[in-house]
């Protein structure tokens, strides 16, 4: 058998290929490190993220997608809870992969649930001063990476500098200390000092991408994924709901008497964008439209609620309401984008609910 120079040089390319291929196995090996969520919760059912990083070099702000959901110099993911009782009951901050705690900051006030101006200015002094991070732990997570987790709750950092944690212990609770308008966990992570978005596994400086050209760094298993714009509450209310209370308790209402003096439907999003229409139905036990009402958003927000429902002047028609806010955004030429979120409200018949008052 002869083997010809052409062959030759095949194998010798190949087994340099081989090494090539080893080679960049292992350095992935080294440097590539999962994540888990910094909080004990599930995403999209009891937590949301509600702004990115910000990978806009200029004063502006853009998420890795190249969407608008992060504010100027924002360096880490926010993870939201549904309100302010959420972390009066308690979750969970916890370690989002193995490491070593290299230190940690408690003792700061958790500020209260609505904003006023003295705090939206004391908390702007924070944060200019680089102290926006309130009461938060950093994470050694090993082979250059590191992980900040901001926000949590006075008193509740359970770790000590030097303990050794595993993905998922728990470091303390979500709490509303630093710069921070709601309660939730920023984590920051960082690979041999750069800041690195979890989303796309690049740095804040390689800017936006395109879907394709993205490495996350998440637990594949958790199915962690962009998201445009997601509704994170809705209820029912018997008057005008105030967004206000609504931060301290999003639970919706699950039964009302007949003779309520009026009824709404409110809810509350993250991302919603210029241009967003929502179409918000209520309709009766008969399936007829009880109210309706289309909105178009102004400008892009982060954040927005939005309620509709009318004033009711005769006892209303026993049985179950339906509400749905439904969002649709086009997107020149590309499919909409659709979310929707419904509740449903038992209102109790009116003579039954007389015969138990007498
Ligand atoms: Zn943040």
């Amino acid at each position: 058998m002869t083997i010809s120079r052409h062959n030759i040089f095949i194998i010798i390319l190949s087994l340099g290929f081989l090494f090539l291929i080893g080679h960049t196995t292992q350095a992935q090996a080294q440097d590539t490190q999962n994540f888990t969520l910094p909080l004990d919760c599930t995403l999209n059912q009891d937590c949301w993220i509600a702004n990115y990083l910000d990978v806009d070099k200029t004063d502006g702000a853009q998420d890795f997608n190249c969407g608008p959901r992060s504010y100027d110099t924002h360096k880490g993911t926010d993870f939201a809870i549904t309100d302010r009782l959420a972390m009066e009951k308690e979750v969970n901050a916890v370690a989002a992969a193995d490491g070593t705690i290299m230190r940690f900051r408690d003792g700061q006030d958790d500020w209260p649930p609505i904003m006023t101006e003295e705090i939206q200015e004391a908390q702007l002094a924070l944060f200019d001063a680089n102290k926006g991070c309130g009461n938060g732990v950093f994470i050694d997570h090993g082979n250059g990476w590191k992980g900040i987790y901001c926000h949590l709750k006075k008193g509740s950092i359970n770790v000590k500098k030097g303990q050794k944690v595993k993905a998922g212990d728990k470091i303390g609770l979500v709490g509303q200390s630093g710069f921070a308008q709601f309660p939730h966990i920023h984590l920051g992570l960082y690979h041999n000092d750069k800041i690195i978005d979890p989303f796309s596994g690049k740095t804040a400086d390689e800017g936006c991408s395109k879907p394709d050209d993205i490495n996350p760094l998440w637990d594949q298993s958790l199915h962690i994924e962009y998201d445009p714009v997601v509704f994170y509450a809705a209820g029912f209310k018997n008057g005008a709901p105030d967004f206000d209370s609504i931060k301290i308790d999003a639970t919706s209402a699950h039964s009302y008497p007949a003779d309520i003096k009026a009824l709404t439907f409110w809810f509350a999003l993250y991302g919603i964008n210029d241009g967003d229409m929502i179409d918000v139905e209520i309709r009766d036990p008969y399936d007829l439209v009880f109210a309706r009402q289309e909105i178009v958003q102004k400008g892009n927000k982060i954040r927005q609620f939005y309620f509709t429902g009318k004033k009711i002047n005769r006892p209303l028609k026993a049985g179950e309401y339906h509400a749905t806010a439904t969002l649709t955004r086009m997107q020149g030429g590309i499919a909409p984008i659709r979310r929707k979120i419904s509740r449903t409200l038992r209102i109790e018949d009116a003579s039954q609910s007389e015969n138990t008052h007498q």
